[in-house]
C-alpha cells in the first residue's frame, strides 16, 4: 500500500509497502513508482507489516531522503523488519542468478536485488519516532497526529490536519484497523471531525470468529493433539500473532490449564520482535498492564524455550513426544517452519495448527485446504498429519466492523466529504461501498493504482 497527497509542490507518502504474491504479478509493482521518489518530503508510516513498510529502502535507494514519521513502537518494529526484507531481497535475487535460473530466462540481464541490505540501513536513519496523540509539525500548514489502530504493536490511524489560510481540514488515513478485545493492545480510537476518510478493506467481505474464543479454542485444540500422542506444529507470524500465541499459552499455564508440554519458540525473527514487545509496555491494553504487575513476565513461563540457535532448532526435529513448536514462516513459504513441516505432515499422530491468514499459492493455503500431498523444498510429500485452523485469531477488522467504523466516524464528523476505500479486493471493496453509500449517505470512491484525485477545492 502507497499513497501521495500533493499540495503546493508539496507531496507526503502514506505508507510505501511491499506488494506480495506471485513473482510475475509483483515485480514491476514493487520496483517502480508512479512519482519521483527525490520530491517526496515526508513519509507518514502506519504500521510496521511489510505491506505497508516493506519498500521504504527501495524509495530511499531511488532518491528519497526526508524523514519517515511513525510511532515509537513502529520505528523499532520496522527496523527489524525491514533488515530481514533486506536479507530476503538479497536472498531471492541471488537464486534468480543462479546458472540454472538463468538458463530458464535467456536474455536477461543480471539481476538486481530489490533493495540491499546498504539501502535498508539507510532508510533506517530516517526513522522519526513519535508518541501518539502528540501532534507534530510535518511541513509548514499540516500538522500529523496518531490514533491507536489496534491493529499490531505500534500501529496507527494518521490524522492530518491541513492549514489553508484560515481554514483547517482534517484528513485520516485508517491504516490497517484492528479489532477490539485482542490481547494485549487497546481497541481502535475513532477518529473524529474529520472531512475525507481513506480507509482500508481488507475484510470488507468476511467476518471473523469472536476473538474471545480464541484462548479457548487454542487450548482445546492442544489438548486434542497431545492426545493424538504427536508433535504440534503451530506457523505463525512472527508480529503480533506469536505474541499473542505465548500471551495465552502463559494465562493458560498460569491458570493449570496447559497440558505438560514442552514449548518451543523457534523463529529468531520472533524473538527480536517479542523482545521489542516487552519494551513496549506504553502500547498495552489495561488487561495485559495487570497482568504484568501480578506476572512480571507475560512472554515467558516454565517450559517456553525460545530457540535462536539453528542446531537447536534442528534437535526439535527428532523429538519424538508430545510438543508444540511456534514457528515462522506464517504462511510457510521460508524460514524454520518449512523444516518441521516437512518434518511432521506425514505422521497422522502430527497436528499443524494455522492461526493466520494463509495467501493463494502458499505451502500454508494448500495444507489449510487438506490438499493430499504438498511440494515441501522440492519434494512432494503426502499430507497425514492433523490440519486445524484456527479462525478467530485475526489483527484485522472484519466486515462489521468496518462498517461500524466508518458509522462511528461519520457520527463524529458533521463536516465528512468522502470516504476513500483502499488496500482491499474487489469483493470486500464493492460491497462496503454499497453499504457506506445506501445505509450510512456516504459519498465513496474506489481509486485506482496510480490514480490521482484532488480533494474538493477548500474555501477561503
Ligand atoms: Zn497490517
Amino acid at each position: 500500500a502507497r499513497h501521495l497527497l500533493s499540495r503546493d509542490g508539496h507531496n507526503i507518502l502514506l505508507d510505501c509497502g511491499l506488494y506480495q504474491g506471485r513473482r510475475k504479478d509483483t515485480w514491476d509493482r514493487n520496483r517502480y513508482f508512479h512519482f519521483e521518489p527525490s520530491r517526496v518530503d515526508a513519509v507518514l508510516l502506519s504500521h510496521a507489516h511489510i505491506d505497508h513498510s516493506g519498500n521504504l529502502p527501495n524509495l530511499v535507494r531511488q532518491g528519497f531522503a526526508g524523514p519517515i514519521w511513525a510511532t515509537m513502537a513502529t520505528t523499532d518494529l520496522a527496523r527489524v523488519m525491514l533488515r530481514d526484507s533486506a536479507f530476503i531481497q538479497e536472498k531471492d535475487a541471488e537464486w534468480l542468478n543462479k546458472p540454472t535460473q538463468r538458463r530458464r530466462h535467456p536474455g536477461i540481464r543480471t539481476i538486481e536485488p530489490l533493495y540491499s541490505m546498504e539501502d535498508a540501513e539507510q532508510a533506517i536513519k530516517q526513522l522519526r519516532g513519535m508518541e501518539y496523540h502528540k501532534q507534530f509539525e510535518v511541513l509548514p500548514g499540516l500538522d500529523v497526529t496518531f490514533y491507536d489502530a489496534g491493529h499490531i504493536l505500534g500501529a496507527a490511524a494518521v490524522i492530518m490536519d491541513i492549514q489553508r489560510g484560515d481554514q483547517r481540514k482534517r484528513l485520516a488515513f485508517s491504516g490497517d484497523i484492528g479489532r477490539a478485545g485482542l490481547p494485549l493492545l487497546r481497541s481502535p480510537e475513532i477518529p473524529y471531525n474529520v472531512d475525507w476518510l481513506i480507509m482500508e478493506s481488507t475484510y470488507g467481505a468476511r467476518t471473523h470468529d469472536p476473538i474471545g474464543d480464541a484462548k479457548e479454542e487454542l487450548r482445546q485444540t492442544i489438548v486434542d493433539a497431545v492426545e493424538r500422542g504427536g508433535k504440534i506444529v503451530m506457523p505463525s507470524f512472527s508480529v503480533e500473532r506469536t505474541q499473542e500465541i505465548v500471551y495465552f499459552l502463559n494465562e493458560l499455564y498460569n491458570e493449570g490449564h496447559l497440558p505438560q508440554i514442552p514449548i518451543y519458540v523457534d523463529s529468531p525473527l520472533a524473538i527480536d520482535v517479542t523482545a521489542i514487545f516487552r519494551q513496549h509496555e506504553e502500547c498495552y491494553n489495561d488487561a495485559t498492564k495487570n497482568t504484568l504487575r501480578t506476572n512480571g513476565d507475560i512472554f515467558g513461563f516454565q517450559r517456553l524455550s525460545y530457540v535462536r540457535d539453528v542446531q537447536q532448532s534442528m534437535q526439535l526435529n527428532a523429538i519424538k513426544t508430545p510438543c508444540l513448536i511456534i514457528s515462522a514462516s506464517g504462511m510457510c513459504e521460508a524460514g524454520r517452519v518449512v523444516h518441521h513441516l516437512r518434518n511432521s505432515v506425514g505422521d497422522s499422530k502430527n497436528t499443524i495448527v494455522f492461526v493466520g491468514y494463509q495467501a493463494e499459492n502458499t505451502l500454508g493455503r494448500k495444507l489449510v485446504e487438506r490438499q493430499k500431498e504438498v511440494n515441501i523444498l522440492g519434494e512432494p510429500h503426502e499430507v497425514h498429519a492433523n490440519i486445524v485452523t484456527l479462525n478467530a485469531f485475526s489483527g484485522h477488522a472484519d466486515k462489521n466492523d468496518l462498517f461500524e467504523y466508518a458509522r462511528t466516524v461519520k457520527e463524529a464528523s458533521p463536516n465528512l466529504k468522502r470516504v476513500f476505500l483502499v488496500h482491499g479486493e474487489e469483493e470486500g471493496l464493492s460491497a462496503l461501498k454499497q453499504r457506506f453509500t445506501t445505509e450510512l449517505g456516504l459519498s465513496v470512491t474506489i481509486p485506482s493504482l496510480g490514480e490521482r484525485i484532488a480533494l474538493e477545492e477548500m474555501n477561503g
